[in-house]
């Protein structure tokens, strides 16, 4: 069979795979063999663009693929080998960032080829327009997504503030930047001149960073996934300029994923999902949160051991802190205990606690805490009136009251956890410091919460320590 047909047949059931893939994705059930799925296509992808490229490449062009190969499967390995679970959504932003980057190059690329070739005779006529639009706009989408990946990057590492970059007219920006892309994009293809391109690739380098840094920390789950998308965009985008269909197919996959993904969780945030893709468009103007103040409660790990004695219902929220702490085991283990002194103890799970959608619960399942004990929010929220004593365990943002009762807050309309219902509150955290959207939260100084400072894991602990032994 001709190469060109082994390639075709190999990309064919490598795309077959990806779908397979994410299919397999969007179940608990399914998820490891769509894992194993969407490792299979990539493979086969891999090797048949590598051999593509080695049959054509010349000594010096190979030995360059060859290095770059193993160089960058080196990075690979040992970046997932010591990568932390909580440093998980700042990796996947920086990877992000090299995707739109190498959109950028490959358009500049095909410019510049395109450009530096005397005979142009293979490109002609309209051929050569579609050409100069495919150039235009990978690079703009690639740049685009460069530039917001690397803020994204450095707010989920906390290399910069998470909170909102308000600049004056920012829509007005936003929206000017686009109108100039789309005229720049028409005189590009009528008159391919460079200095054109250099002001696009500028323009969407400045966009980038400015729709990024124009949203707030509470709503940066959604931006991941929605860089996500744009990185899906960007590579489509490289795939038509390298003729390339199968670097299609895949862009358009993660790209109409990642954007789905991102209307999900703008419905389940309460966000509007046009305001988050156009860098905060249309959200209200905040007057700024209303001051919170007051005197906090301290509790100790046999106070709180008491209080869970002498309880009848358990809720724990988990969020960020606990996967600082890796306090998943003892909290098992305490839930454990509780459920042998006959104590109905559940889980009450955000859906953007901790760094990463499903964080906590693949912490819990770890942990072996048993699937049925762990709730949604919607599932729980009723529930937390009638709780006697809920265990707040490193969470923050997702059980603030002000999301619910202060309109000029940050997060306000984002659906939270209404522990405060509960008859006791207990937050184990370090300090009095805000979570990750950067808002105080009111729940510290609320009549019926204590705090439990120290980190959770060893907090947990001495609960468990203090905790009577099984009564019968
Ligand atoms: P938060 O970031 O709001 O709060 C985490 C809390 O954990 C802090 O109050 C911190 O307080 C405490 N903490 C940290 N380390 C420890 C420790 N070792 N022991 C005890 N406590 C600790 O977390 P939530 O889970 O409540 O909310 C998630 C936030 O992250 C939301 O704003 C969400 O929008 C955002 N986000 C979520 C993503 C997702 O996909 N899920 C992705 C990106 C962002 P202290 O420092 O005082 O100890």
């Amino acid at each position: 069979m001709h190469a060109e047909t082994w390639k075709l047949a190999a990309y064919l059931i490598a795309a077959l795979l990806f779908v397979a893939s994410l299919a397999g994705l969007a179940k608990h059930e399914t998820s490891r063999r769509g894992v194993w799925f969407g490792i299979a296509g990539m493979a086969i992808a891999l090797v048949a663009t590598a051999a593509t490229a080695l049959g054509l490449a010349s000594g010096l062009g190979i030995t360059l693929l060859l290095i770059a190969l193993v160089i960058g499967a080196a990075i690979g390995v040992w970046r997932a080998r010591v990568v932390e679970m909580t440093g998980m959504p700042e990796l996947i932003a920086l990877m992000h960032s090299f995707v739109g980057l190498a959109a950028v190059l490959v358009g500049w690329n095909g410019f510049l080829e395109v450009e530096g070739n005397a005979t142009q005779t293979e490109l002609v006529g309209s051929l050569l327009g579609i050409h100069h639009a495919e150039v235009v706009i990978g690079v703009f989408i690639g740049a685009v997504t460069f530039t917001g990946s690397i803020i994204a990057y450095l707010k989920l590492s906390a290399r910069i503030p998470s909170a909102p970059l308000r600049l004056p007219g920012k829509n007005v920006l936003n929206l000017g930047a686009l109108v100039a892309f789309v005229v720049l994009t028409v005189f590009f293809v009528i008159t391919p001149a460079t200095w054109l391109l250099v002001v696009v690739t500028v323009l969407a380098l400045a966009l980038g960073v400015h729709l990024v840094a124009s949203i707030g920390g509470g709503d940066m789950p959604v931006v991941v996934s929605m860089l996500n998308s744009y990185s899906g965009w960007a590579a489509a985008a490289s795939g038509f300029l390298l003729g390339n269909d199968l670097l299609i197919i895949t862009g358009a996959l993660v790209g109409s994923s990642g954007a789905y993904l991102s209307y999900v969780m703008c419905k389940a945030m309460n966000r509007s999902f046009i305001s988050v893709i156009a860098g905060g468009f249309g959200a209200p103007a905040s007057s700024g949160p209303a001051e919170v103040t007051g005197e906090h409660r301290e509790i100790d790990a046999a106070g709180v051991a008491e209080l869970l004695s002498n309880a009848s219902s358990v809720v724990i929220t988990p969020g960020y802190g606990m996967a600082v702490a890796q306090a998943q085991s003892p909290v098992a283990e305490l839930t454990r205990r509780l459920r042998e002194q006959g104590v109905n103890v559940r889980f009450g799970v955000h859906p953007v606690a901790g760094r990463l959608p499903g964080h906590m619960n693949v912490l819990l399942a770890e942990a072996k805490v048993p699937y049925d004990i762990v709730l949604e929010m919607d599932e729980i929220n009723d529930d937390l009136a009638d709780t006697d004593v809920v265990l707040v365990i490193g969470a923050n943002d997702t059980v603030n009251p002000s999301a619910a009762e202060d309109p000029g807050s940050p997060i306000a309309g984002m659906p939270v956890l209404r522990v405060w219902e509960a008859g006791n509150v207990v937050v184990f955290k370090r300090s009095m410091a805000p979570g990750y959207a950067g808002v105080q939260n009111p729940l510290f100084f609320r009549e019926n919460s204590q705090m439990l400072f120290g980190d959770a894991k060893e907090r947990v602990q001495d609960i468990l320590a203090a905790l009577p032994a099984r009564v019968g």
